[in-house]
């Protein structure tokens, strides 16, 4: 049987609520998005939107792992609160009804604490002033053990009097952000490391939804690292919705390079057939503005500013790369937090490791770099055209427990 100690969950926001009249667009993809992870864990619960907060409340039994852990997975949502319902809303039913919280939550009472009322229905009876204290008396009635400490209390009891009435102390650390479906899409360039599935998580966190696009060098890549690409798109979706994955054969294109161009400047024209492959999927795909990399400046020699803008020269399309300023232990720090790294660090070869030079330049001269392509002038229209038109899409979706249930 599950955890059914909190009858509700309420979720607070922050950012959206400044948005002015496109206020209620963003509370809508909020609540969409809540019903939506809800319904992953199986249980059955009823969402709701009570001022500029969003409850959700428990039909039945459910896994309180279960339920935080995807609640955890919302953009948008800054706070988790487990709270109580208080069905009897007199002044006595919510003293009793914290004594009970209390005694049921906190095994050890040996802490500070505050009550803090909020008295959203002006028709309630007391002020919120006189609900802190009533209920502060009577918990220290109940539990000699406790002090009150207005000031910086260990415990806060927060009350909520609105309609219904609301009681809760814990309030969990959500992801942030912004909900997804307020910022249309991107196509992330998602490759098998540590980078691009961050990249691709820091842009989704704002409200972004995501298709990707991975480039397969077969049978120079295996089987296994494409799949390892899919398993990474598979534990993204668990945050950014539907991904859905273009894996496009790069493996001639590569090999056209490498026989033709000069091999210092290898991975910076391979970089850029990829972003202007990246950019004509992007363009077909409804509702996307932008692509994304995991690159951050000086990683490699690929990442020099000036390979960077020797790279982004290839694309007539944004390009965003949110990892720009981070050191690589932060990205790793970042990618163990969502649940990439155990993937990215398996040791799968790579389309760039394969072809990559001895020394590879690090300033490459745009120039030089153009009149090397000129190199490919008599294939590369053929090329480009047979590896988009072999995109093999698929369909990347999150279904959380119930996977199981089908
Ligand atoms: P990552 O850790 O994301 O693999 P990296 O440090 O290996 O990045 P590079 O190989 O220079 O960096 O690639 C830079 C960026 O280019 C990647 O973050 C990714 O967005 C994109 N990219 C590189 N290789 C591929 C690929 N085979 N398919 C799709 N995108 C790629
Ligand atoms: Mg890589």
């Amino acid at each position: 049987m599950g955890e059914t100690r909190y009858q509700a969950f309420l979720l607070k926001y922050a950012e959206i609520g400044v948005k002015g009249k496109n206020r209620h667009i963003f509370e809508e993809a909020l609540e969409k998005q809540v019903k939506i992870h809800l319904w992953r864990t199986g249980a059955d619960f009823e969402v709701s939107r009570i001022n500029g907060r969003i409850y959700c409340e428990a039909r039945g039994d459910y896994e309180y792992e279960n339920v935080i852990d995807e609640l955890k997975k919302i953009f948008g949502v800054v706070g988790i609160c487990p709270v109580t319902h208080v069905t009897d809303k007199s002044v006595e039913g919510i003293k009793e009804a914290a004594v009970k919280f209390i005694g049921e939550n906190y095994e050890d009472r040996n802490f500070t604490f505050k009550v803090d009322t909020r008295r959203a229905n002006k028709t309630y009876p007391k002020t919120s002033m006189e609900v802190d204290a009533d209920v502060g008396e009577a918990l220290l009635d109940a539990y000699p053990e406790m002090k009150v400490d207005v000031h910086n209390p260990e415990v806060w009891l927060h009350i909520e009097l609105r309609e219904q009435v609301f009681m809760y102390s814990k309030v969990i650390k959500g992801v942030g952000g912004l909900p997804l479906g307020t910022n249309g899409k991107a196509l992330l360039l998602l490759s098998g490391g540590f980078d691009s599935p961050v990249a691709g998580y820091m842009v989704s966190r704002r409200g972004v939804y995501l298709d990707a696009v991975y480039f397969n060098a077969p049978p120079y890549t295996s089987e296994r690292a494409k799949q390892k690409v899919i398993d990474l798109a598979q534990v993204l979706s668990a945050y950014t919705g539907t991904i859905r994955l273009h894996i496009i054969n790069f493996t001639e294109i590569q090999m056209a390079i490498y026989e033709k161009c000069p091999h210092d400047e290898l991975t910076i024209i391979m970089r850029r057939y990829m972003m202007r492959i990246a950019e004509h999927i992007a363009r077909e795909t409804k509702d996307c503005f932008g692509l994304v990399t995991g690159e951050s400046i000086g990683q490699v020699a690929s990442q020099t500013l000036k390979s960077l803008f020797t790279t982004d020269e290839a694309a007539n399309f944004p390009v965003y790369r949110p990892l720009i300023g981070f050191d690589k232990q932060d990205i790793i720090d970042k990618a163990e937090e969502i649940g990439t790294a155990d993937i990215s660090i398996l040791p799968y070869e790579d389309c760039c490791t394969i072809f990559v030079a001895k020394h590879p330049v690090t300033k490459p001269n745009l120039n030089i770099i153009k009149n090397s392509e000129t190199r490919l002038d008599d294939v590369i229209d053929e090329l480009m055209e047979k590896a988009i038109s072999g995109d093999e899409v698929v369909e990347i979706k999150h279904r959380g427990n119930q996977e199981e249930k089908r």
